[in-house]
C-alpha cells in the first residue's frame, strides 16, 4: 500500500508505503477533539516520511500510553500521532488523497461513539474502559452544550444547534485529519468561546473566504467562521450533545465504503 498527502497550506507532506499494522476508526474523546469529527480514521505504519514543520502535543492517551499528536502549526491540519517508546506512526487518514483509503478493520472506543454512529458492519469493534472523566458540567450560563479542546485552553459553549451536517470537502478532511467532519451550525449569538484559537483563512470550495479555528497548542479543531454563522466542529462538544447529521456535503469526495449521512 502506498499513501501520500499534504496539509492544507502545503507546508507538511507525508508519504508512506508498506503494509499497515492497523486500519481503524477511533472514537476516543482525544481523537474526537483533535479531529473535530465524531471519530478519527487512523492507519498505522512502521515508518513514514514526513517533511515540513509539525507541532506536537503530548498527552496520556486513554489507553494509558503517552502519546504525541502532531499537526501543522500554520493551518491546523492533523498529521499523525506516535506513542512514546514505539516506532510506529499513526497517520491521520484525512491528510491522504480522497478515495485512496482502505476500509477499516477495527473500531476503538465504541463507548464514546455517538448513539447514531454505529460501528461499520465488518469491523472488530471494541469498547475498552469506561469514560475517564465525566461529561463536563455546564458552566457557561446559557450553553446547552459546552466543550473544550484537548489541552483545555479553549472552551466553547453552544446554545442551539440549528443544523448538523457532515462535510467531506478536501479542506475539512485535511484540517480534521478524519475522512469527514461533523459540523454543528450555530448562529453567532448562540456561541460563546473562551480562549484564543489560531486561525487559518482560505477560499472555500464554495468560493467564499472562510476562517478555520484550531487550538495552536494541542491542534484540536474548533470551528469554521463564515459571514453570518459559525460551524463548530462537533468533536469538541460533549458526547451525546450532537444531533444526527441531516446531510452530507461533498459526499463524492469520500471513500466508497464510508458511511453516508443521514444514517439510514
Ligand atoms: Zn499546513
Ligand atoms: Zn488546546
Ligand atoms: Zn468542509
Amino acid at each position: 500500500m502506498k499513501l501520500a498527502g499534504e496539509c492544507n497550506c502545503g507546508a507538511v507532506t507525508m508519504s508512506v508505503s508498506g503494509e499497515p499494522s492497523i486500519i481503524s476508526i477511533c472514537h476516543c474523546t482525544d481523537c474526537r477533539r483533535f479531529t473535530g469529527h465524531v471519530s478519527a480514521y487512523i492507519i498505522a505504519f512502521d515508518a513514514a516520511e514526513i517533511t515540513g514543520p509539525v507541532r506536537g502535543w503530548t498527552t496520556r492517551a486513554e489507553s494509558g500510553k503517552e502519546a504525541v499528536r502532531f499537526f501543522c502549526p500554520h493551518c491546523g491540519s492533523g498529521v499523525y500521532a506516535r506513542h512514546i517508546g514505539e516506532p510506529r506512526v499513526f497517520i491521520n487518514g484525512g491528510l491522504c488523497i480522497p478515495g485512496t483509503l482502505a476500509p477499516p478493520t477495527k473500531e476503538f472506543w465504541m463507548r464514546s461513539a455517538e448513539p447514531w454512529d454505529a460501528a461499520y458492519p465488518n469491523t472488530f469493534a471494541m469498547e475498552f474502559q469506561p469514560l475517564r472523566e465525566p461529561i463536563p458540567q455546564r458552566r457557561l450560563e446559557w450553553a446547552t452544550a459546552e466543550g473544550r479542546c484537548n489541552c483545555g485552553q479553549i472552551r466553547v459553549g453552544v446554545k442551539t444547534i440549528q443544523h448538523a451536517v457532515v462535510c467531506s470537502c478536501t479542506t475539512c478532511r485535511r484540517f480534521t485529519g478524519s475522512i469527514s467532519a461533523y459540523l454543528a451550525i450555530v448562529g453567532r449569538d448562540d456561541l460563546e468561546m473562551v480562549g484564543r484559537p489560531k486561525t487559518w483563512s482560505s477560499l472555500a470550495e464554495s468560493g467564499r473566504r472562510v476562517r478555520r479555528m484550531f487550538c495552536g497548542e494541542c491542534g484540536s479543531s474548533i470551528a469554521i467562521e463564515h459571514d453570518a454563522r459559525v460551524e463548530v466542529y462537533g468533536g469538541i462538544l460533549p458526547l451525546g450533545s450532537l444531533p444526527p447529521p441531516e446531510g452530507q456535503r461533498f459526499r463524492q469526495n469520500v471513500e466508497k465504503w464510508a458511511k453516508a449521512y443521514p444514517v439510514a
